[in-house]
C-alpha cells in the first residue's frame, strides 16, 4: 500500500494530501486597492501567462470548495466517519470501499455546470493570445466550456469525461456511468471476474498525474507573468508550480487567503477576496470588462439538460449514513484509520 504521508511525496508527482501541520505565516493579510492596480500594470505588460488555478474559480459555479471549514466538502462529509476526509478520494479507500465516493459523485458531477466570470477570464486571456499555459487542478472541464483550447491546458487531477475499471482498466461506457451516477451506486467492471469498481479518469490521491506534468512544468520558467488563482497551495505536486517562476517574474495570486511561498519576493502580488470580484475589478481597470462579459455570456448559454430528481451534497451524504447504520467498518477502514493516526501523531509520540 502507499504511504498516506503527505511529505512522503513532496518532490514526486503522486498526488498527495497537505500536511495537517503546515501553516501559513501570512493569513491575516488584506489587499489594497493599489495591488489590483500593481496587478493590472503587470497584465498590461504580460506576453506569456501561465496561470495555476484550484477549487476557488469553481465554487460560483456551484461546486463547493475542500477545505473552507464549514461550507467545504470535507467538513461535509464528518456524518460518514471517513479515516480522515480526504480518504473519499484515496485510491488505496476507494479500492475496498468506493461507496463514500458513489453516494457524493453527483453532487460533484460537473455535467450541470456553467462556467463562471473567472472561466471566461481565462478564456479571454486565450483569446487574447496572451495565455502561455494553464494549468488545472480541477476536474469540472469548465475552462473548455469558457474557450480554454485544449493544447493550452493541462487538467493536472484528470477529468470526468472518461471512466474505467480501476483494477485492470478496461473503459467503462458513458451511459453506464451516467446512469450509476444517477443512482448513486457503484458500476463494477464488466469483466465478471475482475469485478474492480469503475472510477472516472479523475487522479485520486496516492495515484500518479499525467505523464504530461513533467514536460509541461517546464513552461512554468517560459513565463513572463504568473497567476495563481482559486488555490491555498495545500496539494502536491502543483504546489511547487508558484516557485519555478523565473527569479523578477511577477506572481499573482487571487485567492480568499495568502498561500504558499507568496508574499516572499519583491514582485509579488496578493488580491486577497473572491476570484469572480478580483478578476472582474482587473478587467474593468484593463478596460475588457465588455470583452469578459460577452464570452461569458456565451459559454453560460447552455441550458442543464439534467432532468433527474436533484439533491443536495448533504441528502447525499445523509442517505449514505442511513444505509449504512448498523455496519462493521472494513478492515481495510481500520487498517487506514490507524495508518493516518500513526502519521498524525507521530511528532508527539516521538518527543513522549
Ligand atoms: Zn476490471
Amino acid at each position: 500500500m502507499a504511504s498516506l504521508s503527505p511529505r512522503t511525496h513532496a518532490h514526486s508527482n503522486v498526488l498527495s494530501r497537505p500536511d495537517p501541520l503546515q501553516q501559513h505565516p501570512y493569513h491575516n493579510m488584506t489587499s489594497t486597492s493599489s495591488e489590483i492596480e500593481i496587478a493590472a500594470q503587470h497584465l498590461a505588460k504580460a506576453k506569456r501567462i501561465v496561470i495555476l488555478t484550484g477549487a476557488g474559480i469553481s465554487t460560483a459555479a456551484g461546486i463547493p470548495d475542500f477545505r473552507s471549514p464549514t461550507s467545504g466538502l470535507y467538513a461535509k462529509l464528518a456524518p460518514l466517519k471517513l479515516p480522515f476526509p480526504e480518504a473519499i478520494f484515496h485510491i488505496s479507500y476507494f479500492t475496498h470501499t468506493p461507496e463514500p465516493f458513489y453516494a457524493i459523485a453527483k453532487a460533484r458531477h460537473p455535467r450541470c455546470l456553467k462556467p463562471t466570470r473567472s472561466h471566461a477570464f481565462l478564456g479571454l486571456l486565450a483569446r487574447k493570445g496572451l495565455l502561455h499555459f494553464l494549468f488545472t487542478q480541477n476536474t469540472d472541464g469548465l475552462e473548455e466550456n469558457a474557450f480554454v483550447p485544449a493544447d493550452k491546458m493541462l487538467a493536472v487531477h484528470g477529468n470526468w469525461k472518461t471512466q474505467r475499471c480501476h483494477k485492470c482498466n478496461t473503459p467503462y461506457p458513458d451511459e453506464l456511468m451516467k446512469k450509476a451516477i444517477a443512482m448513486r451506486e457503484v458500476p463494477y467492471c464488466l469483466d465478471a471476474k475482475c469485478k474492480g469498481a469503475v472510477k472516472p479518469d479523475v487522479v485520486f490521491f496516492g495515484q500518479s498525474l499525467p505523464a504530461a506534468f513533467d514536460e509541461k512544468e517546464k513552461m512554468v520558467a517560459e513565463a513572463d507573468l504568473v497567476i495563481v488563482m482559486g488555490t491555498s497551495l495545500k496539494v502536491a505536486p502543483c504546489s511547487r508550480l508558484p516557485r519555478l517562476a523565473r527569479e523578477g517574474v511577477p506572481r499573482i495570486l487571487i485567492n480568499m487567503e495568502s498561500a504558499g511561498d507568496f508574499g516572499t519576493r519583491p514582485e509579488d502580488v496578493q488580491i486577497l477576496g473572491s476570484c469572480d470580484d478580483g478578476l472582474e475589478k482587473l478587467a474593468d481597470l484593463l478596460g475588457w470588462s465588455d470583452e469578459l462579459d460577452s464570452l461569458w455570456a456565451a459559454a453560460a448559454k447552455e441550458e442543464p439538460t439534467d432532468d433527474e430528481e436533484e439533491i443536495s451534497l448533504d441528502e447525499c451524504i445523509n442517505r449514505l449514513v442511513q444505509k449504512n447504520q448498523g455496519k462493521q467498518v472494513s478492515d481495510g477502514h481500520k487498517r487506514m484509520l490507524e495508518t493516518h493516526l500513526q502519521s498524525k501523531f507521530a511528532h508527539v509520540l516521538r518527543s513522549s
